[in-house]
C-alpha cells in the first residue's frame, strides 16, 4: 500500500511525490527536490487551483486542486518510473463521481 493512503488529510508535513519521505513546510506541497522538476506551467496551475479553492474540502471548487496534485504527482512518478497511482487521483476522482450524482 502507498505510504500516502494514510497521510491523506494530515497536515500536509512530507513531500507528496510517490516515494519521497522527505519532510516539508506544513502547507507545502512537495520538497524542493521534486518541486523544481515541475514544469512551470503545471506550478502555476497547482499554486493557482489551491489559491481559489482556499481550504474548502468537497465542493467542485476543489476538483481542480485535486486534479492539478495528481497531474503533479504523476508527472514527478513518471519522471522517476514510479507507480503513479495517488491518493490525490483517487480522491478527485471520487469527487467527480459525487459531483456528477449531485447533478
Ligand atoms: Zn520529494
Amino acid at each position: 500500500m502507498p505510504a500516502n493512503d494514510s497521510e491523506w488529510g494530515d497536515a500536509m508535513d512530507k513531500c507528496q511525490a510517490n516515494g519521497c519521505r522527505e519532510e516539508i513546510e506544513a502547507g507545502a506541497f512537495m520538497c524542493a527536490v521534486h518541486w523544481r522538476l515541475l514544469p512551470a506551467a503545471l506550478k502555476r496551475t497547482v499554486r493557482r487551483s489551491f489559491r481559489e479553492h482556499c481550504g474548502e474540502q468537497g465542493n467542485s471548487l476543489y476538483l481542480p486542486y485535486l486534479d492539478a496534485c495528481a497531474q503533479a504527482v504523476e508527472f514527478v512518478a513518471m519522471h522517476e518510473m514510479l507507480p503513479m497511482d495517488n491518493a490525490f487521483r483517487r480522491a478527485a476522482t471520487l469527487l467527480e463521481e459525487c459531483i456528477a450524482d449531485a447533478k
